[in-house]
């Protein structure tokens, strides 16, 4: 799949508010936020979507689960809970062909989601 606005962030290319990074991920503000902490933890290396990761990628999509574990941690919001989810695919509600988990907190969520 061809790259997204996701890899422009990891070379820097386009700014984003970023909370973490390590050689293996990246987490950042997403640019429209639907909580008051809304961040995207991503791998440098671009997978298009859960669908499209293998076994191989295993020990990576558990080191973004860590990283969101952190971010949470480091944004205050660990004590009153939050969100860690991946949409995947047209239905699952996913725009950007990149994978990422989404960090929700700061106000209590609703389920189910819409
Ligand atoms: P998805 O809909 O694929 O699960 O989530 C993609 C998210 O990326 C959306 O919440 C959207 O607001 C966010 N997003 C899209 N483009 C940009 C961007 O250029 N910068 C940042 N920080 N977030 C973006």
């Amino acid at each position: 799949m061809p790259e997204t606005i996701f890899s422009k962030i990891v070379r820097k290319e386009i700014p984003a508010k970023i909370v973490y990074e390590d050689e293996l991920s990246l987490a950042f503000h997403d640019i429209n936020g639907q909580a008051p902490v809304h961040v995207l933890v991503i791998p440098k290396r671009q997978i298009d979507s859960l669908e499209h990761a293998s076994p191989d990628d295993a020990a990576l999509l558990g080191h973004l689960q860590i990283v969101a574990q952190q971010v949470a941690r480091q944004l205050g919001i660990h004590e009153s809970g939050y969100r860690v989810v991946m949409n995947c695919g047209a239905d699952g509600g996913q725009s950007v062909g990149h994978i990422h988990y989404h960090v929700l907190g700061g106000r209590p969520l609703a389920w189910p989601p819409g």
